[in-house]
């Protein structure tokens, strides 16, 4: 097993790591093929881990399946017990936690801290008290309705949040009774050890919570499809949930997902410009944009566009862009070469489809050549048929949008296949509530609400049809049963 730095700071050695955590115990690979993952600030590789392969996922799910009615036996009381050690002990590798992060996805250091580490924190507390609360059998006339765990959970997860992503799944799936077997994204799998760790520190019954890294095309298509799996929670892009979706298919097993996003937030005429930018900024720039909800579609009057435009471009150029452990820096780089490729070319596309660049672009910000850093990037003068302003990019790149009329703002906002974020401000709550209620979203932020975890999270449309934390992130591992009394 391998060490994690016990500060912040940067660890020059590369580490290690060639077993999968199976079982309550480190297990070699069956493959001897190893990924790599870079340190994002410096392009460099920090660390490797196991490809796995289908007979390692066999073995996670044998575990968990006989992990599972032992589990599922206990009261709900010793289970959230465990979640309630995990958040204290998460608590206590905080700093190393966010490090690990900070590197392997470039977020800064102090956004790590409280967003990547603090969030499943608090997500493993809530949901204890959730858990505990819940109504698990109802009577029903002459029925006795009850609620049991719906069995093995694979649970498959992406690079960008990726602790939170993965604990908004195990904490629920955990504490309603379920076993797991969990696959980290490849390009970012280092904190999902550290959570293994945990599990091991505090003692989980063995093959209550199974690890296994590796490719989404073996690995996660091997838990997708496999006849131990009952339910299937995924959080990633679109066009790997569809190839889930299809291939969980077969054995017609849950599948809860969550979802890519092409987020808009509407200035209404009333809305004051400063704070709209303001915030805009923060919500499409945090974590370089690869947030699922950025809201990354500014829909402006067309009447003030001039006015917009140069505070959208004045709030992007005072984004400090810079080194993730650099405390100065707000955004770090992107999370690997192949994703600030990716975004590179969708500001090409922008540029070639008639977009005006107000701002950023495509070479590398001044004195970071290294790493994958992309300038904050705006856009105006687009049309919604353009690729920038229809499919997610998942970099820090703003498109504005102007309307006439209230009903065409709305009209912009909904014209997507996505539907998982959204935002409204006005200086009338009320009015931006009423817009806010006519938009396809599984979430709307009106004015500067703040995201909430107790509140259920997941997307419409094209995002997706699962819903994570709160009560409804629990009763998504739950299955219903009917006992009809005499
Ligand atoms: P991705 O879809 O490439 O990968 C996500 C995970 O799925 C990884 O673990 C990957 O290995 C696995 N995977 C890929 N193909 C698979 C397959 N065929 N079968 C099984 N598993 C497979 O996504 P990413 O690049 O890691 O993450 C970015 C995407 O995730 C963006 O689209 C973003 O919007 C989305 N996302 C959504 C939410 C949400 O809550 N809706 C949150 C964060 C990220």
């Amino acid at each position: 097993m391998g060490v994690i730095s016990n500060n912040a700071s940067k660890e020059a050695s590369v580490l290690t790591r060639a077993n999968h955590f199976i079982d309550g115990t480190w297990v070699p690979s069956e493959s001897t093929e190893t990924i790599e993952v870079t340190d994002a600030g410096r392009g460099e590789v920090m660390a490797t881990v196991p490809s796995g392969t289908t007979a390692d996922v066999d073995k996670a799910v044998a575990a968990a399946r006989a992990a599972f009615d032992a589990w599922a036996g206990l009261d709900v009381a010793e289970r959230v017990g465990y979640l309630k050690l995990a958040a204290e002990e998460l608590a206590r590798r905080q700093n190393a936690i966010a490090a690990v992060i900070c590197r392997e996805v470039g977020t800064p250091y102090a956004t790590s801290n409280v967003v990547q580490v603090g969030l499943p924190q608090m997500t493993l507390s809530a949901t204890a008290e959730i858990a505990l609360d819940y109504r698990y059998t109802e009577r029903i006339y002459n029925s006795l309705v009850v609620k049991k765990p719906i069995g093995v959970v694979a649970a498959i997860t992406p690079w960008n949040y990726p602790l939170h992503q993965l604990v908004a799944k195990v904490a629920p799936a955990l504490a309603a009774g379920c076993t797991i077997v969990a696959k980290p994204s490849e390009v970012a799998p280092l904190n999902a050890f550290a959570l293994a760790e945990i599990f091991e520190t505090i003692g989980l019954p063995r093959g209550v919570f199974n690890l296994v890294t590796g490719y989404g095309t073996t690995v996660g298509e091997a838990m997708v499809a496999h006849a131990g799996v009952d339910m299937v929670t995924f959080t990633g892009s679109t066009a790997a949930g569809r190839r889930i979706g299809a291939v969980a298919a077969d054995t017609i097993k849950r599948v809860a997902l969550e979802l890519g996003g092409k987020s808009p937030l509407i200035a209404l005429d009333d809305a004051d410009p400063v704070a709209v930018a303001t915030a805009s900024a923060g919500a499409c720039y945090l974590n370089s944009g690869q947030t699922c909800i950025a809201l990354t579609r500014l829909i402006v009057p067309a009447a003030r566009k001039a006015e917009y435009e140069a505070i959208a471009k004045a709030a992007a150029e005072s984004v400090v862009v810079g080194d993730p452990f650099d405390p100065t820096s707000v955004i770090g780089p992107l999370v690997s070469d192949v994703q600030r490729d990716r975004v590179r070319a969708m500001i090409t596309s922008g540029i070639d489809e008639g977009a005006t660049l107000l701002t950023g672009g495509v070479e590398a910000p001044d004195g970071l050549d290294a790493g994958y850093y992309v300038r904050p990037t705006v856009f105006t003068d687009t049309t919604p048929d353009m690729r920038i302003v229809k499919e997610e990019i998942f970099g820090p790149v703003l498109v504005l949008q102007t309307y006439e009329t209230e009903d065409e703002a709305i009209a912009l906002a909904n014209d997507s296949v996505y539907g998982l974020n959204a935002g409204v401000y006005s200086a009338d709550v009320d009015r931006a509530i009423a817009v806010g209620l006519r938009l396809d979203s599984g979430q709307v932020q009106i004015n500067d609400g703040a995201f909430n975890i107790h509140a259920p999270f997941g997307g419409v449309k094209q995002s997706g049809n699962g819903r994570e934390l709160g009560v409804a992130g629990l009763e998504d591992f739950l299955e219903t049963t009917a006992l009809q009394l005499p």
